[in-house]
């Protein structure tokens, strides 16, 4: 069995670490023939040559200047043309990359090579050269037929080479050399364009220090008080018709439109029917994972332009200007699509509940008492990525850049610094709390209420 990962070297020069996770994953299928794929400078191939030394038998560069400047639909096309060569039975990707952070690339090449799907893969139960079982994050056990691609999470750890392993060859492959068509790959063939970018400043509050005894009452005022959702501001030009998918993104669709309409089914022939019976200026999906992958098969069967994880949208009543975070949520880019409808999957938090208390690493001694106290409000766990690594709590609970969003109307982060990696998946919550002994801790920033604690002698019992 053929197995081929997509991996994308960053900036940094390493694989990034949802392809690294895909890569480990198809080293550990005996008996399974793994090559790489990668698109980028000619630069990145001694990354690839390293790569090949923990198992794969080749690697593929794609590189070639007419491939700069790709978005994801350019890249799907152009990874597509080599996988029709290569000829896997399965591809393995990332479930996105740091840098673009979309979550599309990969749901767009299963369809452009007409491959089955499963996306947000945590692990394989079974795979033969027929058919591959997989638990998945949000939709439980699937099982598919080959050829099939998997998105995969950030499940394990990439293992490092023995000191006898060999290197693979590394072959680099040009546009003739896939036959591509120009004006569908790179820039040319992008049908979304980034109009600025500024630092990301959004999610900053003017934080409240209490003490813990006014813990109670902040919480139930909260959830009294209307939910902060977007930060979108409303604007007297609109566009003349927004589609929604679901009711989920309406908040987001009267910013920017006064004409809305729906479609209640989140499947990819029913959307297709109602942008062609409604011809609208937007279409507009949630953020859940089963949004972006309908999303993302739309784009590509349609070839639109798809932002993804759009925080506020704009508009000059002509077109729609897509806002979203960047680059790790170090930046907030502006980004309008050069086709109609412009589609955009929108932060929202249908799946969240009222409350999430989110546990960081500094409260690891008392996961006990916060799980109790979690309870007692009927709050859904959250965690940071450092709790998660040192096994206090599991990867579905992750929240940030490499675990979920959420944006519940009352978040109460205990123990958490408050990374830029973390607060990019918390930032929409309506009223943020946060619990640290550390009065400078970053995480204070971002919240309406602190209170300053070290809870390793006292918190735990008062939890
Ligand atoms: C590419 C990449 C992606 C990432 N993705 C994510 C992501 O999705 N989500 C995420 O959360 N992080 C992510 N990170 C990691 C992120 O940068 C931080 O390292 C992580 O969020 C830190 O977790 P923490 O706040 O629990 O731990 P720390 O930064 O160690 O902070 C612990 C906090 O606990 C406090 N504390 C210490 N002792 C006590 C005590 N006794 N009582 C109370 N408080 C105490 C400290 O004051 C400190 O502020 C990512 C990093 C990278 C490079």
């Amino acid at each position: 069995m053929k197995i081929l990962v997509c991996a994308r070297i960053g900036l940094d020069g390493e694989i990034n670490p949802f392809d690294a996770c895909a890569y480990e994953l198809a080293l550990s299928v005996k008996d399974a023939e793994v090559c790489l794929l990668s698109m980028g400078p000619e630069s990145n191939k001694n990354m690839l040559s390293s790569l090949t030394r923990l198992g794969a038998k080749i690697a593929f560069l794609l590189s070639d200047p007419a491939f700069a400047g790709a978005d994801t639909l350019a890249t799907a096309y152009t990874l597509s043309l080599a996988v029709k060569i290569i000829k896997p039975d399965y591809i393995f990707c990332g479930r996105q990359t740091l840098i673009g952070d979309t979550a599309q690339t990969g749901v767009m090449l299963s369809y452009n090579v007409g491959f089955n799907l499963i996306t947000n893969v945590m692990g394989i139960s079974h795979i033969t050269e027929d058919t591959v079982s997989c638990k998945t994050r949000d939709e439980g056990d699937m099982t598919v037929s080959s050829p099939a691609l998997l998105t995969v999470e950030r499940i394990n750890t990439l293992r490092l080479p023995s000191i006898r392993s060999k290197v693979g060859e590394v072959k680099i492959l040009s546009a003739d050399d896939i036959k591509a068509d120009p004006q569908k790959c790179g820039l040319a063939g992008s049908p979304t364009r980034v109009i600025e970018t500024k630092e990301n400043t959004s999610g900053r509050r003017k934080c409240e220090f209490i003490t813990f005894d006014r813990l109670d009452e902040i919480i139930k005022n909260s959830l009294n008080k209307t939910k902060q959702k977007t930060q979108n501001t409303h604007t007297e030009k609109k566009i003349s018709k927004v589609l929604c998918v679901t009711k989920a993104p309406i908040e987001y669709a009267k910013t920017v439109s006064d004409n809305i309409v729906f479609c209640d089914n989140n499947d990819v022939d029913a959307v297709i029917k109602s942008i062609k019976a409604e011809n609208p200026d937007a279409v507009l999906f949630g953020s859940d994972s089963i949004s972006k992958r309908v999303s993302a098969l739309i784009a590509a069967k349609l070839d639109l332009g798809l932002c993804a994880d759009c925080t506020a949208l704009q508009t000059d009543g002509e077109t729609l200007y897509m806002i979203r975070p960047a680059l790790s949520g170090s930046v907030i880019a502006k980004i309008k699509s050069l086709t109609k409808p412009a589609m955009a999957t929108v932060r929202t938090n249908k799946n969240s509940s009222d409350i999430v208390v989110s546990v960081g690493y500094g409260a690891k001694n008392c996961i006990d008492s916060i799980k109790a106290f979690a309870d007692r409000y009927g709050a859904q766990l959250g965690a940071s990525r450092k709790a998660v690594d040192n096994d206090i709590l599991p990867y579905e609970l992750q929240v940030g850049l490499t675990g979920k969003t959420v944006s519940p109307s009352v978040y109460i982060a205990i123990g958490i610094s408050g990374a830029v990696h973390h607060i990019v998946g918390m930032d929409k919550s309506g009223t943020v709390i946060a619990i640290n002994p550390d009065k400078d801790a970053p995480i204070f920033d971002y919240a309406d209420y602190g209170i300053i604690e070290n809870f390793q002698n006292t918190f735990g019992g008062r939890l």
